[in-house]
């Protein structure tokens, strides 16, 4: 009978913070960094991000940062680290809605912002998240300031780039020595254990595709992309 009670609290307290959550997010999305993005792939294969049509919008998420530790070093590691010093101010890299903005696990205190062309950016080891989950921000808005919250031996941020919940090297995104934004394309095809984001030129995309493009579907909220016929 008390286990009942409990798990009838449960319940009832699990829905009332399902109500509040006003963002659309589902409870998965605002409380995990991995998470899928509903229909992002729409029963194709692949999908082609165009880096060129954010060349003359987007922001390094720590100007000035040095990387500390890559994508791939000790047995996996799933972003890179970049520091300056602590409390420094941590931008968003493009226009996007904060899917969420929490104190997770290892993480600390963690933002994972969507962006309209699917890609997501995780912001982690904040002392202080300044957006909150629902919240849409602008390329280059200060979102958090750097910190060692959650499993870290020095204040950095540890950055990751992710697709459908998978993450990838942020190093296909940015060029992480002189802090600039690739150029060309990344073809994101989904696989049995995960996704492969392989960087194409232009030439190399093929015809018929047209590649996502941050004007492809409205701003707010981004929780379904609408994609142009493929
Ligand atoms: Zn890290």
């Amino acid at each position: 009978m008390r286990n009942r009670l409990v798990l009838l609290l449960f319940i009832v307290i699990s829905q009332l913070a399902e109500a509040q959550n006003t963002s659309g997010f589902s409870s998965m999305e605002v409380n995990h960094v991995s998470a899928k993005t509903p229909g992002l792939f729409a029963g194709r294969k692949s999908i082609y991000l165009n880096l060129d049509s954010l060349s003359r919008d987007y922001a390094f998420p720590l100007p000035g940062g040095k990387v500390i530790s890559g994508y791939g070093t000790r047995g996996g590691h799933s972003g890179d680290d970049i520091k300056t010093r602590a409390n420094d101010t941590i931008r968003a890299v493009c226009d996007g809605v904060v899917r969420m903005a929490k104190l997770y696990g290892a993480y600390g205190n963690v933002i994972v912002v969507r962006h309209p062309n699917g890609l997501e950016t995780v912001y982690s080891h904040n002392s202080r998240n300044l957006i909150k989950s629902g919240d849409v921000v602008k390329t280059g808005q200060a979102i958090a300031l750097t910190g060692r919250t959650g499993r870290a031996t020095t204040e950095h941020i540890h950055f990751e780039t992710r697709i459908n919940g998978k993450h990838f090297n942020p190093g296909l995104l940015f060029n992480m020595q002189d802090r600039t934004l690739q150029k060309g394309f990344l073809k994101c095809t989904q696989t049995a254990s995960g996704i492969v984001v392989k960087p194409l030129n232009s030439k190399e995309v093929p015809t018929k595709v047209k590649p996502l493009n941050l004007s492809l579907y409205k701003l707010t909220p981004i929780l379904k992309p609408v994609w142009d016929d493929v």
